[in-house]
């Protein structure tokens, strides 16, 4: 569970407190998968008092196990992402649609009552590593990845498939076939 400390900063308007977090984080569900963290999840946040909410900026940098999307081999993706939350002070809001106000500039926006001295943030980190994961991970530039006719990981072994996919050479094969 990963949270800051707001104890500091909501003394006064104006006021900020800067948190540095480190946590383990369980696998993130991603398509279907599940996806191990390879490192803790570190978040490096300024918080500032802005009279109602406590704005949150900040760096979140992690890194995860993914698919290679051409060779399925697990790759090891880095996740630096930056990040603006906005906290409201429930115990200041006093009409429904105060709550559903618009984010503006926030990424995610989240609430506290006065006497809170901590915001949880674990899920709204999770949606921020899981929006900033690259759409299709590669273990190199240069993966080569399976064959699509007899699945071997071209990366590691070679086969004699791609040839038969060439058609200059099935009509050279064709040809040789009816000639010898
Ligand atoms: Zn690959
Ligand atoms: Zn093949």
């Amino acid at each position: 569970m990963m949270r800051l400390y707001i104890g500091e900063v909501k003394k006064s308007i104006g006021r900020t407190f800067r948190d540095v977090e480190e946590e383990n984080f369980s696998p993130l569900r991603w398509r279907g998968e599940k996806l191990p963290f390879a490192q803790s999840v570190r978040l490096d946040a300024l918080l500032t008092n802005c009279g109602g909410e406590i704005l949150v900026k900040g760096v979140v940098d992690t890194a995860l196990v993914m698919p290679c999307s051409r060779c399925l081999e697990p790759t090891l993706q880095k996740i630096e992402a930056v990040f603006y939350l906005e906290y409201r002070n429930l115990s200041r809001i006093h009409r429904l649609s105060d709550i559903e106000a618009e984010a503006g500039e926030a990424d995610e926006v989240g609430y506290f009552w006065e006497e809170d001295n901590y915001i949880e943030v674990t899920q709204e980190i999770e949606e921020l590593i899981l929006i900033n994961l690259p759409m299709k991970p590669l273990c190199s530039p240069y993966c080569r990845g399976l064959c699509p006719i007899c699945g071997v990981n071209r990366n590691k072994e070679s086969c004699s498939c791609e040839e038969e996919i060439d058609p200059r050479l099935a009509v050279l094969r064709n040809w040789k076939k009816e000639n010898l």
